[in-house]
């Protein structure tokens, strides 16, 4: 007999990732037998390109096999700094010093939560947002408030959005362009008065940039480009990114933070008591995909054209029932309103539900975003899956 548990503090409000748990589950029941379309994954279904492998494997023959400095090898950090730089018109405004590595964007993101924000302290999230920052916020003792974005302006939300949900105890906002899982990418003009607001305000401003890359109309601006012309408005602004989405290096758990020096001193001490460095071998990987800059230009926009393709063909769809969505310009989600079903408090619950339990499709409950009427597809799979889908989730919501 096990001694009973009783969870700590620290985890009181704890709740498992969705978006992990759909994936698993999606992948449990195809291994039972079960033909399950999996849009439920936030994850590219391509392979990482040949020459970033190859690239790990001379790593490994010539001895990335111990730890690095907790920070990362200085060559990524500065090839991190120098795209960095490029974003702000050259020169070295940012140093390899102002980077740190980490075992993904996630923990990037998780570090950043920690060492910014504590007790008492509340945080502003654009919701709906990935389901991660709110749990990441909660650990570090702060408070997550959400900031509903409107329909009109695809779920983002404006500078008076966040005016109104500011308290006297607001201490920072985070935001994510091109947005899971809505898709929606906000504007430099729009960027840069949210920046504006937080520094006025004296908060700082944590940006997930991991999406920026897959984007379909235009570029999407980083929160980088908004400071140019006032080095200022970097002074509480930590910029999250990684390789894993844009490189199709999911696996790879490379991602980074990109702040202040202090701001920097201070993840990475806490880093170099959790995890120490990131994959060393993993970090030459990314070193080269960030530095083979022709061969991941042509790797990238062949991914983000498929990626098109598909988001096109699934909007299509959408469009020709009927059915209320945001239009994505970026990363590879399709948010949809369910229809409402006798008052039902999670009609985006119990719509995946039934979708997964009598159709076949793993899609992840909008509830995940603190949006409940709402679900995310990701068109992170092949073709086929996508059209199937989608037509299964139409005629959900078509039936409804
Ligand atoms: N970020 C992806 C998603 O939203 C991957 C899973 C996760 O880490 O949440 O599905």
């Amino acid at each position: 007999m096990s001694a009973r548990y009783t969870p700590s503090v620290n985890i009181a409000d704890l709740e498992e990732s969705a978006t992990i748990a759909v994936s698993a589950r999606a992948k449990a029941l195809r291994a039972a037998g079960r033909p399950i379309i999996d849009l439920g994954a936030g994850e590219p279904d391509f392979a990482t390109p040949p020459y970033i492998k190859e690239s790990a494997k001379r790593a490994l023959d010539s001895g990335a096999t111990r730890y690095t400095l907790t920070e990362g090898i200085l060559p990524l950090r500065e090839a991190i700094a120098a795209r960095a730089n490029e974003r702000l018109g050259g020169g070295n405004v940012i140093s390899a010093a102002d980077v740190v590595v980490s075992t993904g964007s996630k923990q990037a993101l998780f570090n950043s939560c920690f060492v910014l924000f504590g007790q008492g302290d509340d945080v502003l999230v654009p919701t709906p947002a990935w389901t991660s920052y709110y749990q990441m916020i909660s650990l570090a003792r702060a408070r997550a408030v959400d900031v509903r974005g409107r329909r009109e302006n695809s779920l983002k939300v404006s500078v008076r959005d966040l005016e109104q949900a500011a308290t006297p105890r607001t201490r920072g906002v985070m935001l994510n362009s091109p947005t899971n899982p809505t898709g929606a990418v906000y504007e430099l003009d729009e960027l840069r008065a949210i920046l504006a607001l937080a520094a006025s305000r004296g908060w700082w401003v944590v940006s997930d940039e991991i999406y920026r890359e897959i984007s379909y109309e235009t570029p999407a601006p980083s929160l980088l480009d908004a400071t140019q012309g006032d080095e200022a408005l970097r002074e509480r602004l930590v910029i999250v990114d990684g390789v894993a989405k844009a490189y199709a290096m999911t696996g790879w758990r490379i991602g980074w933070s990109i702040a202040p020096r202090q701001v920097a001193q201070a993840i990475c001490a806490l880093q170099s008591h959790t995890t120490s460095n990131a994959s060393a071998v993993s970090q030459h990987a990314a070193l080269c995909a960030l530095t083979a800059r022709e061969q991941s230009s042509t790797a990238i926009a062949t991914m983000v054209a498929e990626f098109r393709r598909r988001r096109d063909a699934a909007a299509a769809l959408l469009r020709e029932a009927s059915v209320d969505f945001i239009e994505p310009r970026g990363a590879f989600y399709l948010f949809v309103r369910v229809p409402q079903r006798d008052n039902d408090p999670q009609p985006g619950t119990t719509f995946a539900r039934e979708l997964l339990d009598e159709h076949d499709v793993a899609v992840v409950p909008g509830a995940a975003f603190r949006t409940p009427e709402w679900i995310r597809i990701s068109y992170a799979a092949p073709m086929p899956d996508v059209l199937e889908g989608v037509r299964r989730v139409a005629a959900l919501c078509v039936q409804r």
